[in-house]
């Protein structure tokens, strides 16, 4: 059963008569200030009628009303909230609240809007607040996202919250993981691509995947800004999360979003975290080889999401990266750019609206293995335990 709650409503609509009233005190003084009165509480009412919105579009599946709440001027932000609208209409979300607690006028087209908002998914309850701006975009107030500031660098539009410490870190990471994917891939990141930088991992989780079960430190899709939790102390480990993420953004676009997740996930364990780890799963001991052997087919039984055992997904990240590098050491780095091409023929994949897009994604893989490598599934299978026996 989902709920919205009007609560703040009720407390801008007791302001709202406050002012009428003094307002008919002085009928007739000046029209001007009833006007600019009614104005800014209608603003208020708005941006709350906004959040019923978005209430009412999650609880009948409605797209096109979620997506009017949300600026148009932030195709990345879009994006992501289109994913996140369809992941929270898509599953069993219960007793779902967004609570307007406060809003703050920054200019006459901006508001900071508070929000508290609490659900309870797969058993946990759920308890938060963040602040979204809005802004007045002709004529409409939309959503543009969380209170983020803004730098930009060459190649790279950064957000970050005001608590972040360790901004000049990852923007070094950045520049240098693009320039070395651009070798591997010959193409690189989105031109001012956006990575929001989160200092509250639980935020990042809710704002972004909100149907995973464990908290993850990253997260990227296809069309969508690169997300990262910023807060471990150890920084010069965010190297590898972030040379990781960004080979996701690319072979993402390269494939038109039409990777299934495990060779997703062994690209950019091959291309990203080994390369700055200096080996693969095995070499720097986080699997075994008897871990390592094996197929495709228990890979693709494996769901990412919801594994928590933490054994198993270091074997489900460390064999999908060694399957890609088998590929790599045997056809060439150039055989992923043909696997990635042929995979994206079909056009952009729309992940977040499918509920079971793996079903759809793993035999467009198995095709293009066969297309551009010229064997079978099977085959390829016997292929990698025989590499991985040799070369281990
Ligand atoms: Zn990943």
């Amino acid at each position: 059963m989902l709920e919205f709650y009007y609560n703040s409503s009720m407390k801008e609509k007791t302001i709202f008569t406050y002012k009428i009233r003094r307002a008919s005190l002085v009928v007739l003084t000046s029209l001007v200030l009833v006007l600019t009165l009614s104005s800014c509480v209608s603003t208020r009412q708005v941006i709350t009628e906004s959040w019923a919105d978005k209430y009412r579009a999650i609880e009948l599946s409605d797209p096109e009303l979620y997506m009017n709440t949300i600026s148009e001027a932030d195709t990345y932000y879009r994006n992501e909230s289109y994913a996140w609208f369809w992941y929270m209409a898509n599953n069993n979300f219960e007793d779902l609240s967004f609570t307007v607690t406060g809003m703050d006028r920054v200019n006459p087209s901006t508001m900071l809007v508070h929000i508290n908002q609490k659900h309870t998914y797969a058993g946990n309850n759920f308890d938060f607040d963040y602040t979204i701006v809005y802004g007045l975009e002709e004529g409409d107030w939309r959503d543009q996202d969380l209170d983020f500031q803004v730098r930009e660098i060459p190649g790279f539009k950064i957000y970050y919250m005001a608590d972040e410490k360790h901004l000049a870190a990852f923007e070094g990471f950045l520049i240098k993981s693009n320039r070395d994917l651009i070798e591997v891939f010959g193409v690189g990141a989105d031109d001012n691509f956006p990575v929001k930088l989160y200092t509250d991992r639980e935020l990042l989780r809710q704002r972004t995947y909100p149907i995973i079960e464990r908290q993850f430190t990253a997260w990227g899709e296809g069309n969508e800004s690169l997300k990262i939790y910023t807060g471990f102390p150890n920084v010069a480990m965010y190297e590898a999360t972030i040379r990781h993420e960004l080979v996701h953004h690319i072979t993402l676009k390269m494939s038109s979003n039409r990777l299934c997740s495990w060779y997703a996930e062994g690209l950019a364990v091959h291309y990203g975290n080994s390369v700055i780890a200096g080996g693969d799963y095995i070499m720097t001991r986080r699997i075994t080889k008897e871990d390592a052997r094996r197929t495709i087919a228990m890979l693709e039984a494996v769901n990412p999401a919801t594994e928590t055992n933490e054994r198993e997904v270091a074997c489900y990240y460390g064999v999908s990266g060694l399957i890609v590098k088998y590929i790599a050491e045997t056809w060439g780095d150039e055989a992923h750019r043909k696997i990635l091409f042929r995979c994206g023929e079909g056009g952009y994949f729309d992940r977040a609206k499918e509920k079971d897009p793996e079903a759809i994604l793993q035999p467009i893989l198995h095709e293009a293995f066969e297309y551009v490598l010229g064997i079978t599934a099977e085959e390829f299978c016997e292929g990698y335990l025989v590499w991985l026996n040799d070369s281990h």
